[in-house]
């Protein structure tokens, strides 16, 4: 099954992408974690991506889209794959649809992550990330042990750079004015399926594997 998880940032959709990977063996392709791996590994890919994610500002399509053609060829998404935060633009989601077409494969659902703004600010200001393992921890919903370091591996905690408050409230100016039109743009093509975000994970899990299943 091929499926695109779209919602805002913070409404829980990489959370969600993740815990359904793990229990279905369908990868997870996440073009924010592939930008931020480019980033680390220093590449001329992650130097050009840090200024507009610094900036709350989308990288340009023709570099995500080839980022996703690359590494949907690989062995592991035969059977299929979950995209996370791709595609966030109408742009994207036409060369997905030319992508597939050319692979003679269909995108079978797109779940939109529903969430009000507010409670979006609330989570992603509180989130914090392990510098080491990539776990997720929440200053308020989801506290590690010790503040600042990692429950699983002793990693320090950090805030993501792009998850200061300023550069929130762009990404989700952002999100309004590109992402969200695919709403209508996957209604139109009858794949698109709405569940509530705002619930705890579990919950949102639970709805979430009715719909798949
Ligand atoms: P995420 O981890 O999905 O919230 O993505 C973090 C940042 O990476 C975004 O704010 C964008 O700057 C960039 N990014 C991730 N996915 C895309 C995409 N599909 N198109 C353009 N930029 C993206």
């Amino acid at each position: 099954m091929i499926s695109v998880f779209l919602g805002a940032p913070g409404s829980g959709k990489g959370t969600q992408a993740k815990k359904l990977s793990t229990k279905t063996g369908i990868p997870q392709l996440s073009t924010g974690d592939m930008l931020r791996a480019a980033i680390s590994s220093g590449s001329e890919l992650g130097v050009r991506a840090k200024g507009f994610i610094d900036n709350g500002q989308l990288v340009p399509d023709d570099v995500v889209i080839e980022l996703i053609r690359e590494r949907t060829l690989q062995a592991d998404c035969k059977p299929g794959f979950i995209l996370d935060g791709f595609p966030r633009t109408v742009g994207q989601a036409q060369g997905l649809e030319k992508m597939l077409a050319g692979l003679g494969r269909r995108l079978d659902r797109v779940v939109l992550f529903s969430i009000s703004e507010d409670a979006l600010i609330e989570r992603l200001t509180g989130r914090r990330t392990c510098t080491a393992c990539s776990a997720m921890y929440h200053i308020r919903f989801q506290p590690s042990r010790v503040e600042g370091v990692c429950d699983s591996c002793g990693g320090t905690l950090v805030q993501r750079s792009d998850d200061s408050l300023s550069v929130i409230q762009k990404r989700m100016n952002v999100f309004r004015d590109q992402t969200a039109p695919l709403e209508s743009y996957y209604k139109e093509r009858h794949v698109l399926s709405v569940i509530d975000a705002s619930v705890s994970p579990e919950l949102v899990y639970n709805q979430l594997s009715s719909l798949l299943h």
